[in-house]
């Protein structure tokens, strides 16, 4: 089952575990949101995994 991350901004941010899906989110906070980098830990990220 795949999993999802939704980031503030509304991107999505898809794998097939949740530990994919924070990696995606990881690459698109330091692209889009280099502020969010280091306040937004992984285990928030895994947190907020959801079913995709
Ligand atoms: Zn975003």
């Amino acid at each position: 089952m795949a999993k999802q991350i939704i980031c503030q901004c509304g991107f999505v941010g898809r794998g097939e575990t949740a530990a994919d899906a924070a990696a995606v989110i990881e690459g698109h906070m330091q692209s889009d949101h280099p502020e969010l980098v280091g306040e937004v830990s992984k285990d928030d990220l895994l947190a907020m995994a959801e079913e995709a």
